[in-house]
C-alpha cells in the first residue's frame, strides 16, 4: 500500500503562538493516524520555525521551511541559509513554490541551486512546479513540467532522491482566483511527472512521491487523491483550521481505502 502525503504551507500567515496553537491542535487531532501509512507536513514561516520544532514532534508532522538559499554565508541580505535552517530543526525545505517563481522572480536555475543545496544539507527538498494559464491554453503544460523537472533537478545524483519530493501546483490554480484542477487533468500530469522522474532517475524516480495542490478543499480531495499517480494533496487555504484539515485528511484517507 502506498504512503500518503498531506502537507501545508502556511505561506505569510500566522504569527509565532498561532503557528505553535495550530500545530499542538493539529498533532493532537491526529495522533491515531498511522505515520507508517501517512506523512504530515506543515510549512511555517521563518520566525515561527524554531518554536514550532520545539512545540510538536517530527515523527508525528514534519516542519519545513518556505524557501533556502543555496549558499551556506555571504553578502545575500534577506536570505536563511541551510546552515541557520539546520538550527531551528527542519527537516523539509519547500523550494520554487508558485509564488517564489511568479511573484519574486525565481529560475529553474536557482531553484536547481536549492535542490542541491537542501540535499546536500541533509534536508527533504520539496520541489515545485507547474504551468501558466497560458501554457495550458496552447497544451503546452507537459513540455513546461519536463523543462522545470529537468532543469530544476539537474546533477541531482539518484541518490539523494529518498530524500526529493515533488508537488505538482498549476499556477492558475492555486491561491483565491485560482480554479481547481480537474482529477482528470491533473492525473494526466502527474502521469507525465512520474514518467519524467523515471527517465531522469531509472532506478529510484518511481518512489519519488508527487503531490498536487491548488484549491484543494474538502469538495474534490477524496476524487484527487484516489487518482493512481496522486501520492499526496498540499493544501493551502482548505488547511489552516486545524479541525477541517483533520476532516479533509481523514475522508481523503477513506477514500483511498485507509
Ligand atoms: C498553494 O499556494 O500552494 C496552495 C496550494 O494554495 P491553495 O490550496 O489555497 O490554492
Amino acid at each position: 500500500m502506498k504512503k500518503l502525503y498531506f502537507g501545508s504551507n502556511l505561506k505569510m500567515y500566522k504569527t509565532i503562538r498561532e503557528t505553535t496553537e495550530y500545530l499542538t491542535s493539529l498533532a493532537r487531532l491526529t495522533e491515531d493516524i498511522s505515520r507508517e501509512e501517512t506523512e504530515l507536513f506543515i510549512i511555517p514561516s521563518y520566525t515561527a520555525l524554531e518554536r514550532a520544532c520545539a512545540s510538536v514532534d517530527q515523527n508525528l508532522i514534519r516542519l519545513g521551511a518556505q524557501n533556502m538559499c543555496w549558499e551556506e554565508q555571504g553578502q545575500f541580505t534577506g536570505e536563511i541559509s541551510p546552515l541557520m535552517l539546520q538550527e531551528t530543526g527542519v527537516r523539509l525545505v519547500m523550494i520554487g513554490h508558485s509564488e517564489r517563481r511568479h511573484v519574486f522572480g525565481e529560475t529553474d536555475e536557482e531553484e536547481n541551486k536549492k535542490v542541491s543545496c537542501a540535499l546536500q544539507h541533509g534536508f527533504t527538498a520539496l520541489l515545485c512546479i507547474g504551468e501558466t494559464a497560458e501554457d495550458k491554453k496552447y497544451a503546452v503544460g507537459p513540455e513546461v513540467l519536463r523543462m522545470q523537472l529537468k532543469k530544476g533537478l539537474s546533477g541531482i545524483d539518484a541518490d539523494g532522491t529518498d530524500r526529493l519530493w515533488v508537488a505538482y501546483e498549476p499556477v492558475w490554480s492555486i491561491g483565491v482566483n485560482g480554479t481547481p484542477a480537474t482529477a482528470d487533468y491533473a492525473e494526466r500530469m502527474h502521469g507525465e511527472i512520474k514518467r519524467c522522474l523515471l527517465e531522469l532517475f531509472p532506478e529510484t524516480g518511481a518512489q519519488i512521491p508527487v503531490l498536487y495542490g491548488g484549491s484543494v478543499n474538502p469538495g474534490n480531495a477524496e476524487e484527487l487523491i484516489v487518482q493512481p499517480s496522486i501520492d499526496g494533496l498540499f493544501v493551502g487555504r482548505a488547511a489552516w483550521q486545524a479541525d477541517k484539515f483533520n476532516e479533509l485528511i481523514r475522508s481523503a484517507q477513506k477514500a483511498a481505502g485507509r
